[in-house]
């Protein structure tokens, strides 16, 4: 297994291993089960657990499901599966919910200590007296009370006595601090919502950023990996560990999200784009989510491969989406058998080869990979071949099929095109050609060379079957570069206060590609009636492809293009 390259986080952790600050290195990948991982999450799994697991350290998976409006156990289903799927093992596996009645009281000691306090104010007066960058903040009127009373109240809340946003509990830290996060945050409120794990045992909930350091401190984390935009919540981070009284003291890393060109990773517009059907749910194949890519044909290794080789540092760059496609490519090369696909067919009669007659012909199955060893394909009078390997007035330097030109059959005979068959509209229908038995594949013949070689499949014993090609969601070309995550990644934490509700800014759906998905109806070799789901082949000249797992369950042969085998990457 390939050791990750150094970076920050490592020089940091061995640093602490080595001035014995830690005696092991614990860290945790946290998601939300409020959708499907992405690729960008997958980054963030890999370097959690690969750096924990080089320093024989461990890593739990933790759902951080302290929101239970947008929480659901399909989500938390789907994502273990994920992260087993990219071959991660979690030491522990764990809830933040799990935490509640801890959190409960660590709040009570803040109030105790006169640390956090009630406030009656409502979400929108409490955004308007934070201040900005240039103005602090104003004190609320009730920032005042006694810790006896702010008791009562916080008690009162959990009891129930209290609609939803009637009061929140506040740290009590300074409203005028350059930093706006720590002006008195939120740090509970009310919800009269059942949870998926706690059901109603709770009515009040913590905020994400007072739960999660006290999440980390109470499972003992001791290098707690997150993205920049949480970079401004630190001091708070630490302020929470601090005043709560945690006896293990963890430390809050940051660094920048994975972005990819052509990609749209927000978990919030993924959502949409499944519960509007428009797309084929989570695992639609074209979508950026770890079960999509799955569907798609996307290799682990490549994936995990494009998280190692993208390295980890403070700069916010974006990655070319080429590059995970060089990795799959790199995968499959030697793994995938190569076949012969017509998605777009053309019949081609072969006039001079016996009626009735079928022969078997020897095809190797990985040209580069000769353990992969070799199969039959049968070979008779009718064959279908690729519409676009024939034109009837070929511009130069056309090799393929044209009037008069002869061409090598990959795998069989020179083919030579006699005649052109059309329908009433002039549409070419069939061709019909002379081979030559002389020019057999294998058989050494060196008479005479032909420019092209062509694929086919025989027609009789071809298997219909269905082609998906994909085009990104969201291309590049169709919008500002990451108009959308910028803002995604910017408004994180406000996000969660504001976004109960779900509304989500529809706006992104102006530069939705109308191109994305492009169905094709062909044939492949009679031996491919015998693949199963995930199966993945290399198509010759149309590139890699996998049998979708969905349509195998009902039973239907569906290939997704996985990638094509040009590539306009340079690495
Ligand atoms: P999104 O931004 O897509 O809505 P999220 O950050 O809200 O995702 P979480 O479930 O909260 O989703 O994320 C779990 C972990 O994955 C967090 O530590 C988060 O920082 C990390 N993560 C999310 N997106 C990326 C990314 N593009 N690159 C690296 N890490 C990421
Ligand atoms: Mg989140
Ligand atoms: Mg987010």
């Amino acid at each position: 297994k390939p050791a990750s390259s150094n970076n920050f986080i490592k020089t940091i952790m061995t640093e602490d291993l080595q001035s014995g600050k830690v005696k092991t290195v614990v860290t945790r990948f946290p998601p939300e089960p409020n959708g499907y991982l992405h690729i960008g999450h997958a980054k963030s799994i890999s370097l959690n657990f690969e750096l924990a697991s080089e320093f024989g350290g461990r890593t739990n998976l933790r759902f951080d499901d302290t929101n239970p409006v947008k929480e659901d156990v399909e989500f938390v289903n789907a994502i273990k599966e994920d992260v087993e799927w990219l071959g991660f093992k979690w030491d522990g596996l764990f809830f933040a919910s799990d935490y509640f009645g801890e959190m409960y009281n660590r709040a009570l000691l803040l109030i105790n200590k006169g640390k956090a306090y009630v406030d009656d104010l409502t979400a929108d007066q409490i955004r308007e007296t934070r201040g900005t960058l240039t103005k602090p903040g104003e004190e609320s009127p009730f920032r005042n009370r006694t810790i006896e009373e702010n008791l009562a109240l916080f008690e009162r809340m959990r009891a129930g006595e209290f609609g939803n946003g009637e009061k929140v509990l506040r740290a009590k830290i300074d409203m005028s601090s350059p930093n706006i996060n720590m002006r008195d945050p939120v740090i509970y409120r009310i919800m009269h919502t059942h949870h998926h794990n706690t059901g109603d045992t709770w009515c009040i909930y913590p905020m994400y950023a007072f739960a999660h350091p006290l999440e980390d401190a109470i499972e003992g984390v001791t290098h707690s990996i997150c993205t920049l935009e949480f970079e401004d919540q630190r001091p708070f981070y630490d302020w929470v560990v601090r005043e709560s009284e945690m006896p293990s003291v963890p430390h809050q890393y940051e660094f920048s999200k994975l972005r990819l060109t052509d990609t749209m990773m927000g978990k919030r517009y993924l959502k949409l784009m499944v519960q509007e059907g428009i797309v084929d749910g989570w695992d639609d194949p074209r979508m950026p989510t770890l079960s999509g890519v799955r569907r798609r044909g996307y290799t682990p290794e490549a994936i995990r491969a494009l998280c190692r080789e993208t390295g980890v540092s403070k700069n916010q760059g974006t990655v070319d989406f080429g590059y995970l496609e060089h990795f799959v490519r790199e995968d499959l090369k030697l793994k995938a058998p190569r076949t012969m696909a017509v998605i777009d067919p053309l019949k081609v009669v072969i006039t001079n080869y016996p009626e009735g007659q079928v022969e078997q012909l020897d095809a190797e199955n990985n040209s580069e990979n000769p353990e992969m060893g070799h199969r039959q394909i049968p070979f008779s009078r009718e064959i279908y071949i690729e519409r676009e390997d024939f034109m009837e007035t070929p511009p130069p330097k056309y090799h393929r099929l044209y009037p008069g030109n002869e061409v090598r059959l990959k795998h069989a005979y020179f083919i030579k095109c006699e005649e052109v068959v059309k329908d009433e509209a002039g549409n070419v229908i069939e061709l019909r050609c002379t081979y030559d038995p002389e020019t057999k594949s294998g058989s050494g013949f060196t008479g005479r060379k032909v420019k092209g070689t062509i694929h086919w499949v025989e027609a009789t014993q071809a298997v219909p079957t269905e082609f998906r090609l994909f085009e990104p969601l969201f291309p590049d070309k169709a919008q500002d570069e990451g108009a959308v995550e910028e803002s995604d990644a910017a408004d994180e934490a406000v996000q969660e206060e504001t976004e109960t509700a779900g509304t989500v800014d529809r706006t992104f759906l102006n530069k939705l590609n109308p191109n994305s998905l492009k169905v094709l109806k062909g044939f492949v070799e009679p031996n491919m009636k015998d693949a199963k789901a995930q199966d993945k082949f290399q198509f010759f000249r149309h590139g890699y492809f996998n049998v979708d797992s969905r349509f195998a369950a009902k039973g239907e042969l569906v290939f997704n293009r996985i990638v094509s085998l040009k590539s306009s990457f340079e690495l």
